[in-house]
């Protein structure tokens, strides 16, 4: 089953879950889910124009009892709405943080990307908490980047963008997330502190498959060049889609073509 939701298709079936779960005993699960240690980090590789690993992608997984792997879009949403995106977002900074310390005494270039929704950057004490998770983890600050989408409107884009400061402050990089599939990409570039963009899925896609694909990519990389950012392509799946971006001067890629997300306990690079 296909839910055409807000993110797009999201393929598992979400009516499982609903049918014979409320809206409300969802939430409950969640939450359980959270004091359970049911969520799981997943990693996905980031490799440079020498198709060398530099980074990675944290990208959640709730390991449901009875239902299996539960991918985020199944989920997430809820967790916005609902506003438990919070605490489940605050725990994913801190296992991250762990993690990336600990692989960074190996591999000290290595860098780690996490998702951050916007309910989480409008909360009062989120520089303040990322301060003390990267004190307690001594975690480089610098290897560290924060995706935000603009999937959710931006309600207060001058606290937003306050907030965002505060953390480049700190060390941390900030990339725009799904960067060309929100209404207001090109405005939040003029107004937000970022250094990097992600070119999303849907763009990279059209490679190969539509013919009439080049200018819009050629445009998002000439305003990254103007704005002085890095831009980070996802979802790239073939050599062709690779070899287009690569002569087009994009900095990073992300996609099956090198990698799918994996365990965090098991990611080797
Ligand atoms: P996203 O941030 O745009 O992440 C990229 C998505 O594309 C991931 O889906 C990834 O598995 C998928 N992907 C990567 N390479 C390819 C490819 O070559 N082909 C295809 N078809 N797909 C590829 P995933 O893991 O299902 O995550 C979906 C979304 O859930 C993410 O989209 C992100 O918005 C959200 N998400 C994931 N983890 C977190 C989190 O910890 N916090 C928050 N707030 N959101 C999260
Ligand atoms: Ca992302
Ligand atoms: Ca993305
Ligand atoms: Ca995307």
């Amino acid at each position: 089953v296909k839910e055409k939701g807000r993110n797009g298709v999201c393929f598992f079936d979400t009516t499982m879950l609903v049918q014979v779960e409320s809206r409300f005993t969802l939430e409950k699960e969640l939450r359980r889910a959270l004091e359970r240690q049911e969520f799981r980090l997943y990693l996905q590789p980031q490799v440079d124009i020498n198709e060398r690993i530099v980074g990675a992608e944290v990208l959640l997984r709730w390991q449901h009892p009875s239902l299996g792997l539960v991918p985020p879009c199944a989920f997430i949403p809820l967790a916005e709405d609902t506003g438990l995106i919070i605490s489940i977002g605050e725990w994913v900074l801190q296992q991250a943080c762990f993690f990336l310390a600990d692989f960074q005494a190996k591999n000290p270039d290595f860098h780690l990307s996490v998702n951050i929704s916007p309910r989480q950057l409008s909360q009062a004490e989120f520089v303040s908490n990322l301060k003390q998770i990267i004190n307690i983890t001594a975690v480089q600050a610098n290897s560290l980047t924060l995706e935000i989408t603009e999937r959710l409107i931006i309600q207060d884009v001058d606290y937003v963008s306050s907030v965002m400061s505060k953390l480049q402050d700190l060390g941390i990089n900030l990339s725009l997330d799904d960067f060309g599939t929100g209404y207001s990409s090109l405005a939040y570039l003029k107004r937000l502190p970022l250094n990097e963009i992600k070119i999303d899925k849907n763009f990279v896609q059209d490679i190969g498959n539509y013919s009439n694909h080049a200018p819009l990519i050629e445009a998002i990389l000439a305003v990254a060049r103007h704005f002085n950012l890095t831009v980070v392509a996802e979802g790239v799946e073939t050599i062709e889609q690779a070899n287009f971006l690569k002569k087009r001067g994009c900095h990073f890629y992300q996609g099956y073509l090198y990698g799918k997300p994996q365990p965090l306990e098991t990611f080797k690079i």
